[in-house]
């Protein structure tokens, strides 16, 4: 990989800005300077280093995010602010996308990556990756609804949706639930409620995979997943 292609995905600015620094003698290349942009190094071989601190490469990014409501699943919007635009620029310099959507009021667990096979797996309808959500819902939530959700309901386009596991934790004139989905239509969750009559009230996605929301990050805050979250989701 060309030198300034390396440092401008890792952070150390665009490309105009990496040969300024290359010019600048601040980069070498297993100890020697190296000025020209277009040397091609090995990082997985070479130590690159630039004034001296060796540089950390990576070719993907593994974000967990906990979405806070009012911000769009999105890489750009040109209303509002999107899940992008809460990453740290040496994060954001890797170009994540978000994997799949959650709406601009659900919160909770959303990936972030640039492995775009890793998103299109998790994403594939084949897969059955399922995912968890906590929900607060209008009315009472009974075991008929229960019943429906494990035998699929029918939302208002017509498609009958997959067994789904809906576990009730109060019932009540507002109710709380978790249910586990195996697929991801559009507006799904809500539109399973609406098919039942009920309307859900906060949305939040607990889990995706075997991988759970990190109870530890506040609305808006991400972390990298580690090697065996990785391992988990592949
Ligand atoms: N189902 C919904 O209705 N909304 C989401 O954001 C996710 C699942």
């Amino acid at each position: 990989m060309r030198i300034d292609k390396l440092l401008a995905n890792v952070g150390y600015g665009s490309r105009k800005e990496v040969k300024g620094l290359l010019k600048s003698g601040a980069i070498k290349v297993d100890g020697e300077k190296v000025k020209d942009a277009k040397q091609h190094v090995n990082p997985n071989e070479q130590e690159v280093t630039v004034y001296d601190e060796v540089v950390v490469y990576k070719e993907f990014v593994y974000l967990m995010m906990n979405k806070p409501p009012g911000v769009i699943s999105a890489t750009e919007d040109h209303q509002h602010q999107t899940v992008v635009d809460l990453l740290e620029i040496e994060d954001a310099v890797f170009q994540p996308f978000p994997v799949g959507r959650l709406d601009k009021d659900t919160e909770g667990f959303l990936l972030l990556t640039n492995d775009g096979q890793l998103s299109h797996q998790l994403l594939s309808p084949k897969k059955h990756v399922p995912k968890t959500y906590y929900a607060t819902i209008n009315a009472p939530v009974t075991e008929e609804d229960q019943k429906a959700f494990a035998k699929g309901v029918t939302l208002d386009d017509g498609y009958l949706t997959k067994p789904a596991e809906l576990t009730i934790l109060s019932s009540g004139d507002t109710s709380e639930i978790e249910l586990t989905i195996v697929e991801g239509k559009f507006h799904q969750v809500k539109r399973m409620f609406e098919s039942v009559g009920k309307k859900v009230t906060y949305l939040k996605r607990l889990s995706m995979g075997s991988l759970q929301l990190d109870p530890d990050l506040e609305l808006g805050e991400y972390r990298e997943l580690d090697e065996e979250e990785i391992k988990l989701l592949k």
